[in-house]
This record gives C-alpha cells, structure tokens and sequence, in this order.
C-alpha cells in the first residue's frame, strides 16, 4: 500500500530524511520509531505531501503522490489532484487539530460534504458511536476531555474511507489515564484490516499491535522488520540502545 524510495529531504542544510527506502502492504500495521528529530513525522507528512521530498518517491496504493511522471521527469501536481490524493489518506495529529469551532459532528461531516458523499451526518454519527463518543456529536471540541478529542479526530479521519491511515504521536498529547482508550480504538482499526502507519513512543503498543517496526534515527531507517525481531531482538546497535531506553 506505501512504497517510498530513496527519500531525502533537508531543511537548509540539515538533511532531516536521507535516502530512505520503505514498503508496507496493504493492511499491514506499521509502527515508526525512534528518537525526537529522528525524522518521523517529516516521513509520515511526505507520505500525503504535507511535506515535499527533495529526492526520492512515495506512492501510495500504486498512485505517486504529489508528482506525476512525464518524460522521465517528475512534475509537482496540482491542489486539485492533492486533495483528491489526500481524500483516500486518513491523518491523525498528536495535539487533535479539530476545528475548535465546529462541534464534532460538523467536524466529521466537513470532509464528505466538501467532497459530496452521501448521507454525511447518518456515516458521522456512525464512527462516533464506534470510537465511542456518539453522546458528545452536538458538543464543541473544548467541551471534550483529551482521549475524547483524539477519538472524535479519528473518526474525522475515517470519514471519507481512507485506505490508509496516518498517525503521528496519538497519544502523546493526552494524560496517561486516557491513552488506553485511544490505542482500543486504533487497535479496533488494526483488526478491520485498514493499513495503518502510526509514529509512536509506546513500544509496548507497537509490539503488540504492529506488523512490522520501523527504526528512525539521524534520517536514516537504521533497522526494520517484524515488530518481535526489532523489538524483542534489535540486531543493530543503535536500534538496541533506543529500545534499551524507552522499554
Ligand atoms: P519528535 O519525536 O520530536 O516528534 P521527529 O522524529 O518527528 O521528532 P521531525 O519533526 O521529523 O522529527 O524533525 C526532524 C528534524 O527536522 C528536526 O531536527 C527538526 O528540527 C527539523 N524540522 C522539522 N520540520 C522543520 C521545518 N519546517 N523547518 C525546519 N526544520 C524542521
Ligand atoms: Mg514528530
């Protein structure tokens, strides 16, 4: 579902992602690790064109994204074409980024309408009740606790029927007592076979739930496999160092 090849990125001059080659298959889980500045996000933003690559390709379910290919030559798309790319990639933010202004229903039902699915509010009120928040649709963003928000984020994620899904630190932003019902539900998405990439500091989450584990350090994708290799037994000395730490 994800193919990325030789992805580079800098800002000025510091090379934040430097040649980095990945593959995730469709309905695969993929837990990205590594430590702060590693390069996560800038990966996970390349992969629905938030951030530009340098060099390299990301495509996604077969389709590159943000460029076109024309005589060999790469050109940028345009924000039409994006947001249709973007509309089949789900994105899951650390701090919610709900708009404080619409209540939770209006946010999840703001994507279909813009794009004229049907029925937007009866498929709304649906993933709210399955995140589990179906009492909170007429309330405001502010009005929810923080696991709440995170799990009303989801389901605005999921609104158009992404094929993927991104995550970037779910459950950093949250008090500890409200990261379990965050990781029930993306476990929950795990289950219904929906390709997940999630950047996450909860190893243990990631050894349990991903398929396959992702070293991030320095830019580089130091080491990478099935979750019980690289967690259980890293092979590379800076993957053993990292897990050491945060285990
Ligand atoms: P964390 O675990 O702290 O979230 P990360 O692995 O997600 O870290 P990135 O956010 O991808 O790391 O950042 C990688 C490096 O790129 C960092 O050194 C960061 O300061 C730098 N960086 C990221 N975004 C920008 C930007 N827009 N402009 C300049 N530098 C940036
Ligand atoms: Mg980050």
């Amino acid at each position: 579902a994800v193919e990325i090849r030789g992805a580079t990125k800098s800002f000025g001059t510091h090379r934040v992602l430097d040649g980095i080659d990945l593959d995730i298959r469709a309905g695969q889980v993929a837990a990205v690790i590594g430590p702060s500045g590693a390069g996560k996000s800038t990966l996970l933003r390349t992969i629905n064109h938030l951030d530009q690559l340098d060099l390299g390709y990301v495509k996604v379910l077969g389709e590159l994204i943000g460029v076109r290919e024309h005589r060999g030559r790469l050109h940028e798309l345009g924000d039409r074409a994006i947001r249709q790319q973007r509309s089949r990639i789900g994105f899951v933010f650390q701090n919610f980024n709900l708009f404080p202004h619409l209540t939770i229903l209006e946010n999840v039902t703001e994507a279909p309408r813009a794009h004229r699915r049907p029925t937007p509010e009866k498929r709304a009120l649906e993933l709210l009740e399955k995140v589990g928040i179906a009492e909170k649709a007429h309330a405001y963003p502010r009005q929810l606790s923080g696991g709440q928000q995170q799990r009303a984020a989801i389901a605005r994620a999921l609104a158009l029927e992404p094929e993927l899904i991104l995550f970037d630190e779910p459950t950093s932003a949250l008090d500890p007592e409200l990261v379990g019902e965050v990781l029930a539900v993306i476990k929950e998405l795990a289950r219904t076979g929906t390709t997940l990439v999630i950047v996450t500091h909860e190893i243990a989450f990631a050894r349990e739930v991903a398929d396959l584990v992702f070293f991030l350090d320095g830019g580089r994708l130091i080491e990478h496999g099935p979750a019980a290799d690289v967690i259980d037994n890293p092979q590379h000395p800076r993957t053993r160092e990292f897990i050491g730490k945060v285990l």
